[in-house]
């Protein structure tokens, strides 16, 4: 295994309205379980317009572009060497956020290493509260869900605004959601996954699912191989970090999981240029 290939490319920093530790802190986390690369993925969401047809999540405020490219950049110096330290961002995927997007990268100077594309959140609410699941019930929470992942990954490939699709299969995260079986959604997921290959994106194998209800990463082992099968060929590892103490936690872990699904790779990201390095 190449020694570049234990990385944690999903951490929230006190960037993010939900992250609890300073960028710092998150980059020494990850120096001590020796990880050779993170790169950080704050939420990049807007508020959302007045005249939508149907609610959606507000965030509490807009990543502010100029402050964390400055913190990044001085991290970088510090850890030169030693980690290698990205610029990222986690885009939102619901629509009125890709709307947004164009006019934010036009007023801001940033140039992301890896942008992941993920949705949170249906009609206003979380896909992992019980709010949004038990009204619909397992298999209709996942078929919406599944559903407006897809027309948000197709925008975002039209747009190129994002690499890859973060915790695909989010919606098993809710308690009442219970294990989540492929063959229930095969179709919509296939789907999803060849729209994925299609447009060249990747898919990030998101370890906060060993640490919440479902005790596997998002997505499971079946639906990555399931995107090896159809071609795939770029996978992430993240960790979703919201605090420095799960920095880097499962990387290991998250590398034996992706051989097992199949690939002999890990890929990289610079620039939002992939790279692949062996594991
Ligand atoms: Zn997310
Ligand atoms: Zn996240």
């Amino acid at each position: 295994m190449s020694a570049a290939a234990l990385i944690d490319y999903h951490i929230h920093s006190t960037f993010s309205e939900d992250g609890r530790s300073t960028p710092e802190e998150c980059a020494r986390a990850a120096a001590a379980r020796s990880l050779s690369g993170i790169i950080f993925t704050e939420h990049l969401e807007f508020v959302p317009p007045p005249d939508l047809e149907e609610p959606a999540y507000v965030p509490s405020r807009v990543l502010p572009a100029g402050e964390y490219l400055a913190a990044v950049e001085s991290l970088r110096g510090v850890w030169r060497g030693r980690l290698s330290v990205g610029l990222g961002a986690e885009l939102g995927l619901e629509g009125h956020n890709l709307d947004a997007l164009p006019a934010y990268l036009a007023t801001s100077s940033v140039a992301f290493d890896l942008v992941l594309g993920s949705l949170h959140a249906v009609r206003g609410s979380l896909v992992q509260c019980p709010e949004y699941v038990d009204p619909l019930g397992p298999p209709g929470a996942a078929q919406l869900y599944f559903e407006r992942l897809l027309v948000g990954v197709r925008r975002a490939a039209e747009l190129k605004a994002c690499d890859v699709v973060g915790h695909l299969d989010l919606v098993k995260r809710c308690e009442s959601f219970g294990p989540f079986r492929l063959a229930d959604h095969r179709d919509l997921v296939e789907d999803l996954l060849r729209t994925i290959v299609g447009a060249g994106l990747g898919v990030e194998v998101n370890t906060s699912g060993y640490r919440q209800a479902p005790g596997e990463p998002y997505p499971g082992l079946e639906t990555l191989r399931l995107y090896r099968d159809l071609g795939g060929e770029i996978v992430t590892i993240g960790s979703d970090s919201h605090s420095a103490a799960t920095v880097g936690l499962e990387s290991a872990r998250a590398l034996d999981f992706v051989r097992a699904a199949g690939f002999r790779y890990i890929t990289l990201f610079r620039a939002r240029q992939p790279r692949f390095v062996p594991i």
